[in-house]
């Protein structure tokens, strides 16, 4: 039997926005049939959880809005709505405690993700939540009929509302591929093609330190990005064989993206000695070596070595290893140029999305009265620290409780 049922409420797509809107959509007594296309629910917010599931942050809530960028205005209403102590709440609902973990990173008690999966989806089917895995939505059929493909088959069905929650387009082989994307526009939403967040970036290494060092990482620098004047952070990256990988740069994603899209590449500075001062690296360095090479030189005076000399090496010119003061400037600002990012199937997230200009302020399409847009394919983005969840938490309750008010008439 294919799931029908025109008074009820479609939500497509069962990540975090798609479960949240299902959850407060039950509660006000509006049956809700769910639909996933993979075997399982949720299976990016199982795959986050491996890591620790960063559900939230915890910091003053307007440094956290300010964390979503251009979008902060847009989403400040929604995430004032559903804050970081309202999830931590809503987590404890769930029967699992929160803590604060280093640099104010919030977490269940265990820090996985399956024991608060399993409880929400209890909670969700006590409140009569239909739940339909291997349900892939297709788009729409005549008269705004919903076309599913299932293992029984293509078939079309109704409802009262549909809140799509289809995530972005990282990580495909966890659901959400952006197939999304073409369906929306064809309706003519406006969608913003959805780019790499949360990314690594490609850098043009030599065959010699690429095989040499991938998978390396490269600890205790302080890293820069002088076009977007943020502060430089101290930081461990990981070297791959294709670039450079690592918090600090996954926090500058949005930046260095605009940048390489403006001048074809994108640059960072590199302190390699970040304890130091520049007039003690000088100083040091201009100590005679005699005839002692460069590399010990270096190894002694400094303590550079390994991959810090190697990739010294890689990027400095010839000539600044002649000279103290040119040596010393370019340990304390080593300059890093990025050519790309690396696919968006990597990324730990997604730029672009649905634009908001084409929403009302619940997240409806202003095109379509009764669809409604939740979470990570919305066009906004966040760095990691549980800021990913908290946007598509607050997203999917948000656009859930819009839903509910239009049906009622009361929006
Ligand atoms: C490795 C990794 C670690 C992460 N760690 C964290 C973390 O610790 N903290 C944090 O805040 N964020 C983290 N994130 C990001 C976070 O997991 C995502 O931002 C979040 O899951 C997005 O939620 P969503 O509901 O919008 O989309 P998704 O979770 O992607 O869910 C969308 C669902 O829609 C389904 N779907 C797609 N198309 C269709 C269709 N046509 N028909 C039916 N169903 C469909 C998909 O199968 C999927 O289940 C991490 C991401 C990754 C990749």
């Amino acid at each position: 039997m294919f799931p029908s049922s025109r008074a009820s409420v479609a939500v497509i797509g069962a990540g975090p926005a798609g479960l949240m809107a299902a959850e407060v959509i039950s509660a006000a007594g509006i049956p809700v049939q769910l639909f996933e296309a993979m075997g399982t629910i949720g299976r990016k917010f199982l795959l986050a959880g491996r890591s620790g599931l960063n559900i939230t942050h915890d910091e003053p809530l307007p440094a956290f809005i300010r964390r979503y960028g251009a979008a902060a205005d847009r989403l400040a209403p929604l995430l004032s709505d559903f804050d970081p102590l309202a999830i931590r709440a809503w987590v404890q609902g769930l029967g699992i405690e929160t803590f604060v973990g280093g640099a104010g990173r919030v977490f269940p008690e265990d820090r996985k993700a399956a024991p608060l999966l399993r409880a929400w989806r209890q909670r969700l089917e006590q409140q009569g939540v239909e739940i339909h895995t291997r349900h892939r939505w297709q788009g729409w059929a005549e008269a705004g009929r919903l076309r599913f493909g299932s293992d029984q088959g293509e078939y079309c069905t109704e409802a009262s509302a549909v809140v799509l929650a289809l995530g972005g387009g990282s990580w495909p082989r966890m659901g959400s591929d952006g197939q999304w994307v073409e369906l929306l526009r064809q309706q003519g939403i406006d969608v913003a093609a959805l780019a790499p967040s949360n990314c690594g970036f490609n850098c043009a290494w030599s065959e010699h330190f690429a095989s040499r060092f991938s998978w390396q990482p490269l600890k205790s620098i302080q890293v820069a990005h002088p076009a977007s004047g943020r502060m430089p952070k101290r930081a461990d990256l990981m070297i791959t064989a294709h670039g450079i990988e690592g918090g600090a740069v996954y926090a500058l994603t949005a930046a260095l993206r605009a940048e390489i899209e403006a001048q074809g590449h994108a640059l960072l500075h590199l302190d390699l000695t970040p304890d130091r001062t520049q007039a003690q690296l000088e100083a040091a360095l201009a100590t005679p070596r005699g005839k002692t090479s460069m590399a010990t030189h270096l190894k002694r005076r400094v303590g550079i070595q390994g991959i810090k000399a190697s990739l010294l090496r890689e990027l400095a010119h010839t000539e600044q290893f002649t000279d103290p003061v040119l040596l010393a400037a370019v340990i304390k600002q080593l300059p890093l140029p990025l050519v790309s990012p690396r696919p968006l199937a990597e990324a730990i997230s997604s730029a672009g999305g649905v634009l908001f200009s084409g929403l009302t302020p619940s997240l409806m399409v202003n095109t379509q009265p009764g669809l409604f847009v939740a979470g990570e394919m919305l066009d906004w983005e966040a760095p990691t620290g549980g800021y990913l969840l908290s946007g598509c938490l607050a997203t999917g309750r948000a656009a859930g409780l819009g839903a509910v008010r239009w049906l009622q008439g009361t929006d």
